[in-house]
């Protein structure tokens, strides 16, 4: 079941040329994973073991929240929470030793199953995405064609070129995700130049001037974390 969440058609990604792709890439896998543990995950043992384990970070928590399915996610935070009492407080030894009872209920919140499913699914696209680059002329130029690509998505590019390409490909495809990302980068320091411009009375800029520089401190935020900054 969890690998049908992952069938997705690289070049479809792609195709829209609007954005970073690995961001759609990431948001489609992210939709998924999040569907499918409030919902058929909840009769999945093997997966149920693991969410008791790892539990959710906040994005998710709130991601499975707007799904409305509440007694599914009460369902899952009540084995959570068993498990969750079991490994920081019912071990005995552990209550002797504060600093690793300490320790162990910092390790215990710090995994999220939905962003280990992601990146682990995400990376593995990756690598058919550079393997493709590396077979279809087609899709090269459709690469070649992107917009933007954020900055950590990037480096994920560019590690997963390393592993899968051979060196004399590794070089080419990484010039070009680097041209397109520095390309985006620019175009940000421009604005961000521009927008704090605005705030200056020596500048004698009016309403009128903003340019493309009105959002570009949101816009940076998504070029640096891959995710746009929370709204009021
Ligand atoms: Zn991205
Ligand atoms: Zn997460």
């Amino acid at each position: 079941m969890k690998h049908d969440i992952c069938s997705i058609p690289i070049s479809e990604v792609f195709e829209p040329k609007d954005g970073c792709p690995v961001c759609r890439l990431r948001d489609i896998l992210e939709k998924r994973m999040v569907e499918y543990i409030t919902g058929a995950a909840m009769m999945e043992p093997d997966v149920r073991i693991e969410t008791n384990k790892k539990g959710f970070c906040l994005h998710h928590y709130n991601r499975m929240l707007k799904q409305h399915k509440h007694l599914s996610v009460a369902l899952t935070m009540q084995s959570r929470l068993e498990e969750l009492d079991r490994q920081v407080f019912g071990n005995g030894l552990l209550a002797k030793d504060p600093a690793r009872q300490g320790k162990s209920a910092r390790q215990a919140l710090s995994t999220c199953f939905v962003c280990d499913e992601v990146n682990t699914n995400l990376e593995r696209m990756l690598q058919n995405t550079c393997h493709l680059w590396g077979r279809e002329r087609d899709f090269r130029q459709l690469f070649a064609e992107q917009p933007e690509l954020c900055l950590p998505h990037f480096a994920m590019l560019a590690e997963a070129a390393g592993k899968e390409l051979g060196k004399k490909e590794r070089a080419e495809f990484t010039k070009i995700a680097s041209d397109i990302c520095r390309r985006g980068l620019d175009a940000l320091r421009a604005d961000i130049d521009h927008f704090t411009r605005m705030y200056d009375y020596r500048s004698g800029k009016s309403a009128n001037d903003w340019g493309t520089a009105k959002d570009s401190p949101e816009r940076v935020v998504k070029f640096l974390t891959s995710r746009p900054p929370e709204k009021d």
